[in-house]
Order: C-alpha cells, then sequence, then structure tokens
C-alpha cells in the first residue's frame, strides 16, 4: 500500500531537486521515504500517515523547548500581529543583543542573520577583514554551512553523500582554506609554525556534531587559543549547534576557552531563521557602517523570529534547566548502550549537555578517521527499525542527535524500550 509520505514524495521530486529543500532530508544515505511531518507538539511529531513519533532531531537542533512550546508560539503570534517586518532597527533586536552578550561574556558585541551559513560566512569575512590575512584553518568533518570557502572536506550532508567537498567551488576560492585534522594538537602547531603569520582565523565547532558527535581532546581547544593569541589569529567558535544547547554558557564555557568571535544559530531562533556572530569590540567595529567590512540583510534581526529566540533563551535560562537537560540526554545514551551491550551488537553512545553521539563502534570516535571506521550499514537498519518503533533519529551515521526540555523520563525509557527491540534483531 503506498503510503500518503510515498506519494508526497513522489510528487515533490518533479519540481524539487532530490524532492528537499536541504538534502539529508531526502534519506539518501538510510534509504526509504523521508517523513512528510504535518504536526509537532512536545517531544513529539506525526507524519502525514498519521503516525507519531518521539523526535530526536529536534528541527536539527532548534527546538531545545520540544515543538509548539506555548511561550513560544505565543510570542510569535504577539510579534506577528504588530508587522512581519521592518527593515529597520526594532527594540527586540536590543533585548536579543543585550541577552547575547550577558549569555556569552565573550560577545562583546553582536549582528543578527537569518541562519547558520552566514554567521559563519560573516564571520571569516571579518576575521579576513580585521587582520588583513587570507588564509583560514578549518577540521575535516566540521561543517560551518554552505559558504564556498568552508565546503572543504565538510561534515553533514556533504560527508553523508560522499561529497565533502561541493562542485561549483573553484579552487581558487578555496585555495586559502586549510584543512587540519580535529582533535590533532602537534599538526595545528606545525601549521602554525610555518605559516602563522599568514593564518586570519581558525573556525571550529568547540564539540564537533555534524561528523555523528567528536568531543575535544583535552588540550585541544587549548592549542587553538594559544596560537591563535600567539600569531594574531582570530579564533572563532562556531557555536551554532552547541551554543545554548551544551549548557548555558555554550561550548566556550562549558570548556572554559574564550574564542575571539562566536556564531549562534538554531536554538537561538528557537525554530525560526536567526543566526548571529559577535565577539570582541574591536574586531566587531570594523563591520559597515563603522568600519570596511560590508554585511548586510534584508530580513535581519526579524522581529518575529527574534521574539521567538527570546522566548527561547528566557526559558533555557531557569535555574536547573541544562542540569536536567543533560542528565536525560546521559540517561538516553547509557540506556542505549546498556541495551546493545545485552543484546551483543557492536555499540557505544555519549552525550554533551543535550546532544548526543551514537555510534557503531566499541567505544566512542576521537577522530575523523575514527568516525569513517564506524559500521554506517548497521546504522542504517538500526534508523529503520527505530523509526518503525516510532522513534525519529537523524537519518544519517554522520549527524549529532538531540533531546529537548519537553522529553519525560517516560518518553527515555520508551526510546530505549524500542533500541531493546531493534537491537535484538540487529544481533550478530
Ligand atoms: N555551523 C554549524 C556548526 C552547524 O551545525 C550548521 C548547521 N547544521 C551551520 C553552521 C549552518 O547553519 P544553517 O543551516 O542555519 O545555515
Amino acid at each position: 500500500m503506498t503510503s500518503r509520505n510515498d506519494t508526497l514524495f513522489e510528487q515533490s521530486q518533479k519540481h524539487i531537486p532530490g524532492g528537499v529543500n536541504s538534502p539529508v532530508r531526502a534519506f539518501r544515505s538510510v534509504g526509504g521515504t523521508p517523513r512528510f511531518f504535518v504536526r509537532g507538539e512536545g517531544p513529539r511529531v506525526w507524519d502525514a500517515d498519521g503516525k507519531s513519533y518521539l523526535d530526536y532531531v529536534g528541527s536539527w537542533g532548534p527546538l531545545i523547548l520540544g515543538h509548539a512550546h506555548p511561550d513560544v508560539v505565543r510570542a510569535v503570534q504577539e510579534t506577528a500581529a504588530r508587522g512581519l517586518s521592518f527593515g529597520a532597527p526594532t527594540e527586540l533586536e536590543l533585548e536579543m543583543a543585550d541577552l547575547l552578550v550577558k549569555l556569552v561574556p565573550s560577545m562583546e558585541k553582536v549582528r543578527l542573520v537569518s541562519s547558520g551559513t552566514e554567521a559563519t560566512m560573516s564571520a571569516i569575512r571579518l576575521a579576513r577583514g580585521f587582520t588583513g590575512r587570507s588564509k583560514l584553518i578549518k577540521f575535516e568533518g566540521c561543517y560551518h554551512g554552505h559558504a564556498d570557502s568552508l565546503l572543504v572536506k565538510a561534515g553533514s550532508g556533504a560527508l553523508t553523500f560522499g561529497q565533502p567537498s561541493s562542485a561549483g567551488v573553484p579552487p581558487e576560492v578555496t585555495a586559502h582554506t586549510l584543512v587540519l585534522d580535529y582533535n590533532d594538537i602537534d599538526q595545528v602547531n606545525r601549521v602554525f609554525a610555518a605559516q602563522g603569520k599568514d593564518i586570519a582565523c581558525v573556525i571550529v565547532e568547540a564539540v564537533a556534531g555534524n561528523m555523528n558527535l567528536i568531543a575535544p581532546k583535552p588540550g585541544f581547544l587549548d592549542c587553538l587559543r594559544e596560537n591563535c593569541t600567539k600569531h594574531g589569529a582570530v579564533l572563532i567558535f562556531d557555536e551554532v549547534m552547541t551554543g545554548f544547547r551544551v549548557g548555558l554558557t555554550s561550548a566556550q564555557g562549558l570548556y572554559n576557552i574564550q574564542p575571539d568571535l562566536t556564531t549562534l544559530g538554531k536554538v537561538i531562533g528557537g525554530g525560526m531563521p536567526v543566526g548571529s556572530f559577535g565577539g570582541r569590540a574591536e574586531i566587531m567595529d570594523k563591520l559597515a557602517p563603522l568600519g570596511p567590512v560590508y554585511q548586510a540583510g534584508t530580513l535581519s534581526g526579524n522581529p518575529v523570529a527574534v521574539a521567538a529566540g527570546l522566548a527561547t533563551l528566557k526559558a533555557v535560562s531557569t535555574p536547573g534547566f541544562y542540569e536536567a537537560l543533560a542528565a536525560k540526554t546521559k540517561a538516553l545514551v547509557d540506556g542505549l548502550a546498556a541495551a546493545a551491550k545485552e543484546a551483543g551488537v557492536l555499540f557505544s553512545a555519549q552525550s554533551v549537555g543535550g546532544m548526543f553521539g551514537l555510534y557503531f563502534a566499541a567505544k566512542p570516535p576521537t577522530s575523523y578517521a575514527e568516525v569513517m571506521a564506524c559500521d554506517k550499514e548497521a546504522f542504517n537498519r538500526f534508523f529503520h527499525l527505530m523509526l518503525v518503533e516510532g522513534i525519529y533519529l537523524a537519518p544519517s551515521a554522520f549527524e549529532a542527535g538531540f533531546v529537548s526540555a519537553a522529553h519525560g523520563d517516560a518518553d527515555i525509557a520508551a526510546t530505549i524500550a524500542a533500541a531493546q527491540k531493534a537491537f535484538a534483531k540487529l544481533a550478530p
């Protein structure tokens, strides 16, 4: 029997490339038909066939309060009723900037944009404009959005589809992009020793979440900070995913490192399109209209989007919010690992705050090479077995997962019970 999801997917492919507006949504790497969602509430989503799922994607991270949180929906409705966009300053933007600066102390000044891609692209331009240098360092498997200079050996969908470096990006454009190995301290030291005076910036996911999840090794982030300081390069923490996801002070607070610039997205929009970049005032003041680095946006600081973000940030600022979220996420990964062990399936899992990684490998990977060595086919089978059980995981072995505050203990228990069934089928 053809399902409504199948029908919609077939129709979508006629006028939308691959039937989707962002590649990983197409289920290409796991196979099968993507689910078309019609509704979300708390931890659950409902597809076009009326089947419900516990959602561990959360729109790829933004929905830290779960779907359709009443405070967020109310903020959107009330703000929308007063006008959708002005293309002029609003008091909401001021409130958002003040709140971000208060919560993320390394950000002395911030600018709002409409996506993570815009945030990282602008931060790179700013770092280059500030230093007058061209070279940038990124790490293999880290994804920083789809700006040309950053689409080199990237993670997320680029990695999922075996095209970590995109066609359509001329080699001259990426000639200044140096790609190093995540967590390789010696390599970073060597490259800085040889080329330090030409390096404008280092951009890094402080916790890598676009090649599954890889935590920074002790000393790795410190080594970036030290080299950037010593050689006059700008350290950019791309916290589009980790910002307000791993804790209220984000990854920089968790690991106690001050970057020069930070990029944010996802949670700060609460499900609406908001991104941000910010950092040291001395650098930020190089932006137009004060300085020579151009950056702009018709819908930047959009009031409706910012209202959703503000409502979200207010909710996550409640004392104990992240302790509860981290404990729940840890209970999930511990439960999944125990279930796999009982079934005799080679599997491991870990969490950082409200994000997690699942690995068909004996222990969590610490490098890109180790991620690539995980059993991708086993993940694909697990993904579909869980989907049947009503658990919606990211449809790729190269993505982190997300728990929301709306996931209750019973939801976590139901997820582990579903995994017990799935692992039993995967058992050797
Ligand atoms: N940086 C990181 C770390 C991300 O995870 C993402 C998106 N997954 C981006 C940048 C790009 O953000 P967007 O998709 O909003 O452009």
